[in-house]
């Protein structure tokens, strides 16, 4: 491809993805299937990495998320909520493994959480107390949801210790509740959510609490912005502590530097996402050493610590699974 023919074709992308990122984001109303988006993505970061000049700032590999609604307060991250590198073949799991190891010169041990699909949220607490809770907007500035999520029942209001803590994790809606709200709306006549994920971020991002409230959201916490306070060195440790203070943190965990088991972890975890009550769209390797995750740092949009192992899109999975799950 010539750099003229990448130029129009990044230039289409971008205008595409855009538009996506707006309808998911901003509207909570998806057009593209979250797989058709992923390819397309993969498309426009391969371009740019073979055309590195031709990469804009407007360019969804550069920007998180979305801007705020207006109609909320904004409240400003002190550390910014990035998004997270992704990867859909086994073979570049074991890349961003050996990337990872050869950055820190040493082998790595890993916790690996399952991947939430609903909306990042943040829990900041003063004195123990929560005060303020909001959504990742762009990374930098999000909007205030504090009323929404005080409606929400394992969200703790105190904390065991009078601590200053900001905590992050996902707000997701059980399926359940997905089924029972979608033949509430079409009995109403009202548009209908394409999935649990856009419930979720339309029924929390409501200015009348009283609607959330209806919603039965919930949440999983899976980060702690200051370890130090609750002396944890490890991100295993740090969900151990989370869950012994009432928060609500997912079993379903491993801490493992053994890629085979880590492995047979995801392919579980590909084989009982039916049965869970809440939806799944992957799994995330974190580097379990808070102080190596430090020493790797980020780029302008994602950790270089953590990845997402992407599983394939329920309704193509068999097709997908026999390319990508041969290598
Ligand atoms: P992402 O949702 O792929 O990954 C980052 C997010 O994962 C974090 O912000 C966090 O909220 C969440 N998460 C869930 N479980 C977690 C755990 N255990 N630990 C840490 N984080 C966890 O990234 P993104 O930038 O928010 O969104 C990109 C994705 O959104 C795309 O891959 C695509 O699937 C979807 N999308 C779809 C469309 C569409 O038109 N269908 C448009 C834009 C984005």
């Amino acid at each position: 491809m010539t750099p003229q023919e990448a130029q129009k074709k990044l230039q289409e992308l971008r205008t595409e993805l855009n538009q996506a990122r707006t309808d998911y984001y901003t509207k909570d109303a998806p057009v593209l299937e979250d797989y058709v988006y992923d390819q397309k993505y993969q498309t426009l970061l391969q371009l740019e990495q073979q055309f590195p000049q031709l990469v804009t700032a407007d360019s969804p590999s550069q920007l998180v998320g979305a801007k705020p609604l207006a109609e909320f307060t904004k409240v400003h991250h002190q550390v910014a909520m990035l998004s997270m590198g992704d990867v859909f073949s086994l073979a570049e799991l074991q890349e961003f493994d050996q990337r990872v190891q050869k950055s820190l010169g040493q082998p790595v041990e890993y916790s690996v959480e399952l991947k939430i699909d609903g909306l990042a949220l943040s829990l900041v607490y003063q004195q123990g107390k929560l005060v303020q809770a909001s959504t990742r907007g762009d990374g930098t500035i999000g909007e205030d949801v504090t009323r929404n999520v005080l409606t929400i029942a394992n969200v703790p209001r105190k904390l065991p210790e009078p601590l200053d803590l900001e905590v992050r994790g996902e707000c997701y809606m059980p399926k359940a509740a997905f089924t029972q709200l979608n033949a509430q709306q079409e009995k109403a006549g009202k548009v209908s959510f394409a999935n649990p994920r856009n419930a979720a971020a339309g029924s929390l991002r409501q200015l009348d609490a009283q609607v959330t409230a209806q919603r039965q959201l919930s949440t999983f916490i899976y980060t702690v912005m200051q370890p130090e306070a609750l002396q944890v060195t490890t991100q295993a440790q740090a969900l151990a502590k989370m869950a012994a203070w009432h928060f609500s943190v997912n079993p379903e965990r491993l801490v493992s530097s053994d890629l085979t088991e880590i492995i047979r972890f995801i392919e579980k975890a590909q084989t009982d996402r039916d049965q869970l009550a809440y939806g799944i769209d992957g799994v995330v390797l974190k580097v379990n050493p808070l102080s190596l995750q430090a020493k790797l740092g980020n780029t302008v949009k994602v950790p270089r610590w953590e990845i997402a192992y992407k599983f394939p899109p329920e309704e193509v999975e068999t097709v997908v699974r026999d390319i990508e799950w041969t290598v």
